[in-house]
């Protein structure tokens, strides 16, 4: 199909023909199905191994999606990242990652990849002159993040990819934080994007999945190394992320428009010291985001005056919910030093730039005057 993304999101990989005429592609709520012709070489089709019809639609609607080849879910974003890592990975290998990534990620690269072999240098995204210095004779991969948390900070991800190109490495972006909707990595240059579905991509806070797409070679590989992790997405799931993808550029759009809107106001108030998105003039993300995005995204963090203030707004709020995750079509705010940072040390926090007066927005569809009443109500 050579439609354009929005009409992709709806119909891309659509089984042909209908299934009873079925206008949504139903859930075939099927572990395991009939074998082919005896002595073929047909793989048998089983829901651990990802390959039953609404698995095989979710793929390749999420490959169109990212202007990629091919397309895995999987059961959650840390099943997608880490039968990334480990299919692509083996001992002796070594990886560059950009440090100040998803915790979960910075978890399984320092405690769990070592233990098998596999060793990582966290470099600065925004110092592409020093890591020619972090090279090794077997690196092989480049680990990096569309935005990050909770700075929303853009890295200098148009040198990653050269640098990778030119240096023979695999460019691995996590594009949790923006969506297709608002930028695709892969036409960018990347070699594989990941994702966190349980945010922006479904949308609805109401389940966990993750996606790999690439091409058809990774993600074959990914998807042999996750049969075996055991980390496949459900059909139930798969049929409520779809509906979920169906209305992602809608959801994206007016959510990054809503949280520009809060953004600006919230810089000029008297309590938010500083305000950080790259939907922001004065933002140092500004000119890669401009140039680079459709949208800065449905989060941003704000600096408060005071911990009062920090501890009163995410208290007071009604409108917005006290809660971790992001991407909903629901408003959610936390603290990063209470909530996504609070297994760092006060120490690490710091060298992070994660203050106890940091609060991180994720804005929903809600009327953004309501979701600012809000705000400004529990600022006092
Ligand atoms: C939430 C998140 C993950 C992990 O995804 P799960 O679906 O919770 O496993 C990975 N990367 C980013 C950027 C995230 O926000």
């Amino acid at each position: 199909m050579t439609a354009r993304l929005d009409t992709l999101l709806v119909h891309a990989g659509a089984l042909h023909p209908r299934p009873e005429g079925a206008v949504v592609t139903p859930i075939f709520r099927s572990a395991n199905y009939e074998a082919g012709e005896e002595g073929a070489a047909d793989e048998v089709r089983y829901v651990r191994y990802s390959n039953t019809p609404n698995h095989r639609v979710l793929g390749a609607r999420l490959a169109a999606a990212e202007g990629g080849e091919a397309g895995l879910v999987t059961a959650s974003g840390m099943a997608a990242i880490s039968a990334t890592l480990m299919s692509a990975l083996s001992a002796g290998d070594h990886l560059l990652c950009q440090s100040g990534v998803y915790g979960g990620t910075t978890s399984l690269m320092l405690r769990h990849l070592p233990r098998w072999g596999i060793e990582v240098t966290f470099v600065d995204l925004d110092a592409p002159e020093t890591w020619a210095a972090a090279l090794r004779p077997r690196t092989r991969m480049f680990y990096a993040e569309s935005v990050s948390n909770p700075h929303m900070r853009v890295g200098a991800l148009d040198k990653v990819v050269s640098f990778c190109q030119a240096q023979g490495l695999t460019s691995v972006i996590d594009n949790t934080f923006l969506s297709p909707a608002l930028f695709q990595p892969l036409p960018f240059g990347f070699d594989v994007v990941v994702h966190s579905a349980t945010k922006l991509l479904n949308g609805h806070s109401d389940l966990s999945a993750g996606a790999i797409i690439a091409d058809a070679a990774r993600v074959e590989a990914a998807r042999r190394t996750l049969n075996h992790l055991g980390g496949s997405l459900d059909p139930d799931a798969c049929g409520m992320l779809e509906r979920g993808l169906k209305t992602l550029t809608l959801r994206a759009q007016r959510q990054s428009a809503s949280a520009l809107t809060l953004a600006h106001r919230l810089r000029v108030h008297p309590k938010v010291r500083r305000v950080f998105t790259p939907g922001l003039p004065d933002d140092p993300g500004y000119d890669r985001a401009s140039a680079w995005f459709r949208g800065a995204g449905p989060c941003l963090s704000v600096e408060l005056r005071d911990l009062p203030t920090a501890m009163g707004l995410v208290g007071g709020v009604k409108v917005f919910t006290h809660a971790a995750s992001l991407g909903g079509v629901e408003s959610l705010i936390v603290r990063p030093a209470r909530s996504t940072h609070a297994h760092f040390t006060p120490e690490e926090r710091a060298a992070l730039g994660v203050t106890d007066t940091l609060a991180r927005l994720s804005v929903g569809v809600e009327d953004v005057e309501d979701l600012w009443d809000d705000l400004a109500a529990a600022l006092g």
